[in-house]
């Protein structure tokens, strides 16, 4: 029998679990499919996430993340431990989400989906699932993370992550990054779980395939004299765990009615430790987006409010983590830093503005889509659509004819703009900067 959806959310990871309550949440009659096979892992969860899982009542999520813990770092010739992140239990935070989503009105199918059946931009979706029922829905979000399929997909150099749960040692508690000649390694070590051990090495850089070969390069790579037998370990509790960690982008443009969101639309390199907040702000913004195509809105207000920011992010992610390669100055010979060092080009990570200008672009206006004159300055390079609440285009005719609140004067004066903009403003087609950030 098939049932049909306004929303069906494919994957529930934090990407697709988070982006169907906040749409359950709006009123969206969602469908969430995902296997619930998270494999037990840690991972380190920053801040950002923290604050907006709270901002959202999501603070039965976070009881599967640490307290803030110590982090050291054998980096760049660096050799420090401050304050660093929180460390999240994965399988459990994913489940507490999925649960958050189901209390939300949420219907959640524990199965996999199989085949997109039919995807066309004006009637929708039909899903055949694993279990052999079919779904229909008006859109898909796709959040399958990884192992979403890709046409077109670009990357960087592939990087490959062996880890596990030791069984033998017990780490001091928090987490530590080292550099080194094969590549970098990431332990961490929670109350809860035990500790836990990431090495990252070249996609090409494991010979074989299997447990056996897993095994023996995670035994070659932790022979490397520099640790001088601090990871001396005889065993893992379970299976190692491989994954890809390169740098991904799967889907530059909107393929409607399909939104890809997460990994599945840009997959970041752990090195960052951006991934679970890209996951939770993709799937933020992809409420408004939702909810401007079902009510009718322009495809196109989508299309360029997705392909700004999931490209956006591809490339500032290169080229912060060719940055952090690049630090590593003394391992620059060996080919796995020599070729992340060289990934993608010269250009600067973050936008640079050496003017200010209004650009036309596709922002968030009251949980919708609207086009908006956006404002680029030195100091805000990324552009600005609204200040104190207030669109800035407003602001900028208030300040000529009114008088601002009290706020939003300081703030032009901040920028030198009281007395309005310094030349015409100018129009030009939208680049690769960040629009102002709607999580
Ligand atoms: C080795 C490694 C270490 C990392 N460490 C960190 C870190 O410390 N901090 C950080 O912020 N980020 C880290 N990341 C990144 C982070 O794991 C991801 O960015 C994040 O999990 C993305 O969330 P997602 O929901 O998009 O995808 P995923 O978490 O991959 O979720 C995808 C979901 O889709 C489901 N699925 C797959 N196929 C189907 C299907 N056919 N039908 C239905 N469901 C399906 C899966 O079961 C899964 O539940 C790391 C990544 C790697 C590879």
């Amino acid at each position: 029998m098939a049932t049909c959806f306004d929303v069906a959310v494919a994957g529930g990871g934090p990407a697709g679990a988070f982006a169907a309550r906040e749409l359950a949440r709006t009123g969206i009659r969602t469908v969430l499919i995902d296997p619930d096979t998270t494999r037990p892992r840690l991972e380190g969860l920053g801040e950002r996430v923290a604050h907006i899982l709270k901002q959202k009542g999501l603070e039965d999520a976070l009881q599967a993340a640490s307290a803030p813990m110590r982090r050291s770092v054998r980096w760049a010739g660096l050799n420090e431990t401050a304050n660093g992140e929180r460390l999240v239990r994965r399988h459990d935070f994913d489940a507490a989400l999925r649960k958050a989503a189901l209390e939300s009105g949420v219907i959640v199918r524990t199965t996999r989906l199989r085949r997109i059946e039919k995807a066309n931009p004006e009637t929708g979706v039909a899903l055949r699932l694993a279990d052999g029922e079919t779904v229909t829905a008006r859109l898909l979000i796709d959040a399958r993370g990884r192992q979403a399929p890709s046409a077109n997909r670009q990357k960087g150099p592939q990087t490959l992550a062996i880890a596990g749960r030791l069984s033998d040692l017990t780490l001091p508690s928090g987490t530590h990054v080292e550099a080194t000649p094969q590549g970098w390694i990431w332990s961490a070590a929670e109350p809860e779980f035990g500790s836990w051990l990431q090495i990252c090495i070249d996609a090409d850089d494991l010979t074989g395939s299997g447990q056996d070969a897993l095994a023996e390069r995670m035994r070659t790579f932790l022979a490397q004299p520099q640790f001088d037998g601090r990871f001396d370990t005889r065993g893992f509790q379970d299976d190692l765990l491989a994954r890809p960690a390169g740098l991904v982008l799967s889907a530059p443009e909107l393929p409607l009615p399909i939104l890809p969101i997460g990994d599945a639309a840009v997959a970041i390199d752990p090195l960052s430790g951006h991934g679970l907040f890209w996951a939770i702000s993709s799937a933020l913004a992809a409420v408004p987006s939702v909810l401007t195509l079902l009510e009718g809105g322009d495809p196109d207000l989508a299309a360029r409010f997705y392909r700004h920011r999931v490209v956006g992010t591809f490339w500032r992610q290169a080229r912060i983590g060719r940055d952090f390669y690049r630090l590593e100055a003394d391992l620059a010979a060996h080919p796995f830093w020599a070729a992340r060092a060289a990934w993608p080009d010269d250009k600067p990570a973050h936008a640079v503005a050496d003017d200010t200008r209004l650009e036309q672009r596709v922002v968030v206006d009251g949980n919708r889509l609207r086009e908006r004159e956006v404002l680029i300055t030195p100091r805000d390079p990324e552009g600005v659509a609204f200040v104190c609440g207030l669109p800035v285009r407003d602001l900028l005719d208030l300040s000529r004819t009114g008088s601002p609140p009290a706020e939003a004067l300081r703030w032009l004066e901040s920028r030198g703009l009281l007395s309005g903009l310094p030349d015409q403003p100018q129009k030009t087609p939208e680049t690769n900067t960040r629009m102002r950030e709607t999580a």
